[in-house]
């Protein structure tokens, strides 16, 4: 009788072990998927960022490249207005905190708002650097350093290419 016990408390046990291993791995798979689908509100195929961005601009925000200094249109771009997104549009960074950092990239001290972009380690090239990209389409924009001047002491480095520009509509005011 007692044995009889001891065998349905064991048979417990192993259906609740079952139990408990099958949701556990059921939730790591649900949560990857979703992870993977709401890691940025735009997603494209590959080939629709081809077809929307020229080679160089799908190569710096697709492929996480890097124009060479001094080459860029808006390194020495000093007109006011917003500096979006190439691959959605988002805003990024204002004229208001562009400066002249001498590096040969557009810099920027502060994003237009925290929120729009997304850093992440890079450890490429024999380096650990901080990575920016877009937070809704997570187009690579360039890298953040601390070097940069007041307030905030960064210096966000961004490739032109992976921008747009809009420039303040004065009479607008
Ligand atoms: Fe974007």
């Amino acid at each position: 009788m007692q044995k009889k016990g001891e065998i349905i408390y064991l048979l417990m046990f192993v259906l609740l072990f079952c139990m408990f291993s099958c949701e556990s791995a059921r939730q790591t798979v649900t949560n990857k998927q979703e992870k993977n689908m709401d890691k940025y509100k735009i997603s494209k195929s590959d080939e629709e960022w081809r077809q929307q961005l020229n080679a160089k601009q799908y190569h710096i925000t697709r492929e996480k490249g890097t124009e060479r200094p001094f080459t860029g249109k808006y390194n020495d771009h000093k007109e006011k207005g917003m500096y979006t997104c190439v691959g959605c549009g988002t805003e990024l960074f204002s004229s208001d905190t562009k400066y002249n950092s001498g590096s040969g990239w557009p810099s920027f001290y502060a994003p237009v708002n925290e929120e729009n972009v997304q850093e992440e380690t890079d450890q490429s090239l024999m380096m650990v650097r901080t990575e920016v990209l877009c937070n809704k389409c997570g187009a690579h924009l360039g890298h953040v350093f601390e070097d940069g001047p007041k307030p905030t002491g960064l210096r966000y480095c961004i490739n032109s290419a992976s921008l747009d520009f809009k420039a303040t509509d004065e009479k607008a005011d």
